[in-house]
């Protein structure tokens, strides 16, 4: 089959043709039908963090179609619709028990310790493959994987209450999920902060209150009151010390996004003060993508505003739009769909 993979970081990604993946045990095959593209294959192409073995199918937002299922699956069949929860974990160790995967020490996600869905197939073991509600385009269900569910995930860790303000900082996949998911969590407003306008635009198309970055967002923030969480999806120490700057009393300022940079904190200054929290939020559980199914089939999340361009699996295409989020250019969320 053919994959898109990463030989030596630093260059673009390159189609091989690799081995169909047979299916033992409790392995599902599954025929990748979306594959969103991440910041954070940019980051993965560029070398920080690293990722191997290489050669490595990039690819961690994924749903499809199962094709065929070893002889201990039980709860999938061929031509299952179905997405793929990426943190594969050993499934017996404690943190795997309950369903923390990100801190198996086992753990390999797809797309970055194993092979992602930038190919035809992709092969996970069956308790991370979940079912797709009828309703809910393959499109939609893939970037939820990864865009939709560490968004949720963050405002769970966020302690986002009914009433409180939100600053959402960085308005791409993440961001547009992050936006419906604090108001569905009781959100009275919801600032999103972005350098490009055609993303402010589309921030308030969903009733968040845009602020150009290209001035001074944390004076934008406390001259409105302050934010009670705010959340860097940019993954830049300079973000995080704005979302820390912005903090009302009380407030918490999540780090989602991925940066080799450091920052000072000064005990008194930024936490002592105003009681202020910094948190660090890392993927998400399979719990949260079945409640984000579920919230997607019932119309409460709209991806259609985030998925705003499909390509099909092809090196040009695909190395175009990583340099797009490289370059923090105008589209949303690019799928490969096939
Ligand atoms: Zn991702
Ligand atoms: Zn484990």
């Amino acid at each position: 089959m053919r994959a898109l993979q990463l030989i030596t970081p630093g260059e673009p990604l390159e189609m091989r043709e690799v081995a169909d993946p047979i299916p033992g045990g409790d392995e599902v095959v599954i025929d990748v039908k979306a594959a969103g593209i991440c910041s954070s294959d940019a980051h993965y192409r560029e070398g920080f963090p690293q990722v191997g073995p290489l050669p490595l199918t990039l690819g961690h937002e994924v749903a499809g179609v199962v094709a065929a299922v070893g002889p201990e699956v039980a709860a999938f069949t061929p031509s299952d619709r179905v997405c793929v929860h990426y943190q594969v974990g050993c499934g017996r160790c404690e943190y795997c028990e309950r369903r923390l995967e990100m801190f198996c020490p086992d753990g390999r996600m797809i797309g970055n310790g194993r092979p992602g869905g930038y190919a035809e197939q992709i092969m996970v073991p069956e308790r991370n493959v979940i079912a797709i509600p009828g309703a809910v385009p393959v499109e939609h269900a893939a970037v939820m994987m990864c865009s939709s569910a560490t968004s949720l995930h963050a405002l769970r860790k966020g302690r986002v209450g009914a009433g409180e303000t939100v600053a959402v900082f960085g308005v791409g996949g993440l961001g547009m999920s992050a936006i419906q998911l604090a108001f569905i969590a009781g959100a009275a407003q919801v600032f999103a902060v972005d350098i490009k306008q055609a993303k402010l635009d589309a921030a308030a198309d969903l009733g968040a209150i845009p602020v150009d970055a290209n001035g001074d967002p944390v004076a934008e923030i406390l001259a409105a009151g302050g934010c009670d969480v705010a959340i860097d999806l940019v993954g830049s120490a300079t973000v995080m010390r704005q979302c820390l700057d912005s903090l009302a009393p009380m407030g918490r300022a999540v780090a989602v996004g991925l940066t080799a940079d450091t920052m000072a904190i000064g005990p008194y200054t930024d936490l002592v003060s105003g009681e202020s929290e910094v948190i660090g939020t890392s993927d998400h559980t399979v719990g949260e993508i079945v409640e984000l199914l579920g919230l997607a089939a019932d119309g409460r999340l709209d991806l259609d505003r985030v998925v705003q361009r499909t390509v099909p699996l092809e090196e040009a295409a695909v190395n175009a739009a990583l340099d797009d989020l490289v370059h923090f250019g105008d589209t949303i969320r690019t799928v490969i769909a096939m």
